[in-house]
């Protein structure tokens, strides 16, 4: 098989002049930590999504754990989420001492199965953490039911789906709290970086006191004179700086173009991929408009006569990045050591067997797309 020259991976940063003239920037300011760059950040997130809050974090991890924090988790609280996620979703969860329960996934969607979250709701259930795997929002309205007739919290993992809309709406408007991740793969950068938007104030308020160890400015502390703070939670120092921010802002005034793209790359993907049998395509619900973080096949083995290592392999030695999202979490040794069990969502893990990420990123090229397309056809006959 044809190899290409220079290694193309699944996923890539855009980062242009601007970006890096808005970093030099800030660096050349009085501010490299908290600065106005943070603050302008969060209130440009808000605005983008249609949130009324955002709080910045230093990576998506750190947020998931304040979310969780916010939402109350702790000892005893089980919280429903998706076997196919990064670990850090269901990771924030044991961080607060609650415990993951997964839930198995729909089979159209790879999305979160609102159906079997209902299954898995028990007296203990606090918080649903649903995942808008590969950019494709979940069914929200679906959750939001769930969440107001048991009284429990909804924290999107929206690390693969800013930008992305359920029903019109930006993602990030209407869950509880919303996660995103600015993770050089991820939609837009920061290097490192995490925010949650909220519509809620007491959440909001909570998130910045655990960002920043805890500490605050109370009425109290103002009484006794401008050094006074006081330590009010056990907090972390989990905050975002301003050249992260700085990159951010920068990024921010071209995700529209960066989705726009990823759109157009899933739809040469869709056309030039269709009727090949032995490759199922990703398929999307009418009411959502993915962000295309990820463009994910899955490969019949009993058609292609190929095994997805075999493929995999294939295509790697052509220099052509290919992944697998995700091992289901569970199965990773720490989970199996607190006791989960193989087996407990079987369209996950049969989805996990057959998944293959093909790279999907706002630079890559027609041609890119072809060589793809070519390499792929090669490796299932
Ligand atoms: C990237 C990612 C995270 C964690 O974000 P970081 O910024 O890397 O800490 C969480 N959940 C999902 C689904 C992710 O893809």
């Amino acid at each position: 098989m044809k190899k290409r020259e220079n290694f193309l991976s699944y996923g890539k940063q855009s980062v242009d002049e601007m970006d890096i003239a808005a970093v030099v920037e800030t660096l050349q300011s009085p501010f490299l930590t908290q600065g106005p760059r943070v603050e302008e950040f969060e209130h440009a997130v808000a605005n983008y999504v249609g949130a009324k809050y955002a709080v910045a974090f230093a990576n998506g991890t750190a947020a998931l754990h304040g979310a969780c924090y916010a939402a109350g988790i702790g000892e005893g609280d089980e919280v429903i989420t998706t076997p196919i996620t990064f670990a850090a979703t269901s990771n924030a969860v044991l961080y607060c001492g609650g415990t993951p329960i997964f839930a198995d996934i729909d089979e159209n969607t790879y999305n979160l199965d609102p159906h079997e979250v209902r299954k898995k709701i028990t007296s203990k259930t606090k918080a649903i953490m649903p995942v808008d795997f590969t950019g494709q929002p979940v069914e929200l309205d679906l959750f939001m039911d769930i969440a107001e007739e048991n009284e429990l919290v909804i924290i999107e993992d929206g690390a693969h789906s800013l930008g992305a809309s359920y029903k019109g709406c930006r993602v990030g408007s209407q869950a509880q709290m919303t996660m995103f991740s600015f993770h050089p793969v991820k939609p837009i950068t920061t290097g490192e970086g995490g925010i949650i938007t909220t519509n809620s104030e007491v959440y909001y308020e909570k998130l910045k006191l655990f960002r920043s160890h805890g500490i605050s400015k109370t009425p109290y502390s103002m009484e006794q004179g401008d050094w006074y703070y006081e330590m009010t939670e056990l907090g972390f120092n989990y905050r975002m700086n301003d050249i992260q921010a700085a990159l951010g802002l920068s990024q921010l005034n071209k995700l529209n173009q960066f989705v726009e793209r990823r759109r157009e790359i899933a739809g040469l993907y869709n056309e030039k991929l269709a009727n090949i049998s032995g490759i199922i395509l990703p398929k999307q619900l009418e009411d959502t408009e993915s962000g295309w973080h990820l463009y994910m096949i899955q490969l019949d083995e009993q058609i292609v006569c190929k095994s997805r290592r075999q493929v995999f392999d294939e295509m790697r030695n052509a220099n052509i990045g290919v992944h697998v999202h995700y091992i289901p979490v569970y199965w990773h040794p720490y989970y199996r050591d607190l006791g989960y069990e193989k087996g407990q969502c079987p369209v996950a893990e049969e989805l996990y067997e057959r998944a293959l990420t093909l790279p999907v990123f706002p630079e890559m090229t027609e041609v890119d797309v072809e060589f793809v397309v070519c390499a792929l056809k090669q490796a299932i006959t």
